[in-house]
């Protein structure tokens, strides 16, 4: 089946050779499962971002479960949430039998806005997950402070923002559990994948026990004594372990981060130059403390164009460009019908969802190809 033809993808995961033979590798081993090479690349993410440990997920989702099960949330909690972000964050919430509260968002930058934070807290409220929307790392301070301030815990899910910075930081960083994604949307891939961040030796502990049915020994413990330990279980957990076959390709893939990050940044700042004296469109403003990974690029209407997103994403399609629609809002999704959220509760995640677009960017998106993304997008606004 040719899932990539002659027109141009929405985005495309930089893999080759070295995957592939990095990956045989670890089949020849005989050792399949998560192994030793998982080790390496938890060592080698946690290294980069710059915490103290880092446990490999199958996603980013089961990571974002793990966080909040072992600070604690549990059914009848409320978690904070924003409203614009992908169903997996709410999925994660509710896999901890918590209640996902939605927050609005800053239309700005797409990300949480800090100012309105408080208005969702009620006295169940036990924690935030915190999202870096886009590849956008969001304002951590503020945020980090009103949680703090109120007791609550604090989780930031950068799933699409490994490598961004926040104030000359990577995210993970900064002492909170972070979670990421190696799914292929994001900044590097292992297919699928996740991994959890923390500085906190115990809370780390625990994650790797859950992760793996709860058993108190990994296997690759008992296999290297040959069979001389039984496991316990003290409590029931998931199966949420990473293969050694896909870790072997994210190491492959951090050696390549650097210039998978520069690649992005450099098509950014192309889309950059050429729409922003176009008067249909808006671009995100991030302040110069914010250092985004560029795993997606977007666009918004400005409010006096006349112009719709479906008209844009539609028209590229038969131009031969897969470009998509704006993060929808959760509020809206049938998942959440009895709730009786309504869209006045939520009018910023309601008019990104409106008013954004999001254009292909990856590394290995030729030159040309941009080239021709631009035209045609100019085609279609001076049509217009
Ligand atoms: C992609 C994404 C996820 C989900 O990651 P999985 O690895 O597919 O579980 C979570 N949060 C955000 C913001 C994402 O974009």
């Amino acid at each position: 089946m040719k899932l990539f033809d002659d027109q141009i993808p929405f985005m495309k995961p930089w893999v080759g050779d070295e995957e592939w033979q990095a990956m045989r590798d670890v089949i020849s081993s005989g050792w399949v499962s998560q192994g030793p090479v998982v080790a390496e690349f938890e060592k080698v993410v946690a290294e980069y971002v710059g915490s103290r440990f880092a446990v490999a997920v199958n996603s980013c989702t089961s990571g974002m479960h793990l966080a909040l099960r072992i600070l604690g949330i549990k059914p009848g909690d409320e978690v904070l949430l924003p409203d614009s972000t992908c169903m997996a964050n709410a999925n994660a919430v509710m896999m901890a039998g918590a209640k996902p509260v939605f927050v609005d968002i800053d239309y700005q930058t797409g990300n949480l806005d800090p100012a309105v934070l408080e208005k969702y807290i009620t006295p169940k409220t036990k924690a935030l997950l915190g999202v870096d929307q886009v590849g956008i790392p969001a304002e951590l301070d503020a945020l980090a402070e009103i949680t703090r301030s109120r007791g609550l815990h604090f989780v930031d899910d950068a799933a699409t923002a490994l490598g961004g910075k926040f104030k000359g930081k990577r995210l993970g960083g900064h002492g909170f559990p972070t979670t990421f994604s190696f799914h292929p949307r994001k900044t590097i891939t292992t297919g699928e994948g996740g991994m959890l961040v923390s500085d906190d030796e115990a809370l780390v502990n625990r994650a790797r026990v859950l992760r793996s049915a709860g058993a108190n020994v990994s296997d690759l413990v008992r296999h290297s004594a040959k069979g001389t330990i039984v496991q316990h279980y003290d409590e029931a957990g998931y199966n949420y372990r990473m293969t050694d076959m896909q870790a072997a390709m994210g190491i492959v893939q951090m050696k390549k981060i650097e210039s998978i990050l520069a690649q992005r940044e450099k098509q950014a700042r192309k889309y950059d130059k050429a729409l922003l004296n176009v008067n249909h469109f808006v671009l995100p403003e991030i302040p110069d403390y914010i250092q985004p990974a560029h795993t997606s690029y977007f666009v918004k209407i400005h409010d006096d164009s006349p112009l719709t997103v479906t008209r844009i994403v539609d028209e590229l399609a038969s131009r031969g460009i897969a470009s998509r629609h704006g993060i929808q809002p959760l509020h809206r999704e049938p998942a959440f019908k009895n709730e009786n959220y309504q869209d006045e509760m939520y009018p910023m995640t309601c008019k990104l969802a409106e008013r954004s677009f999001f254009l292909p960017i990856y590394p290995g998106l030729p030159d040309a190809s941009q080239d021709r993304i631009i035209d045609e997008l100019l085609g279609i606004v001076k049509n217009q």
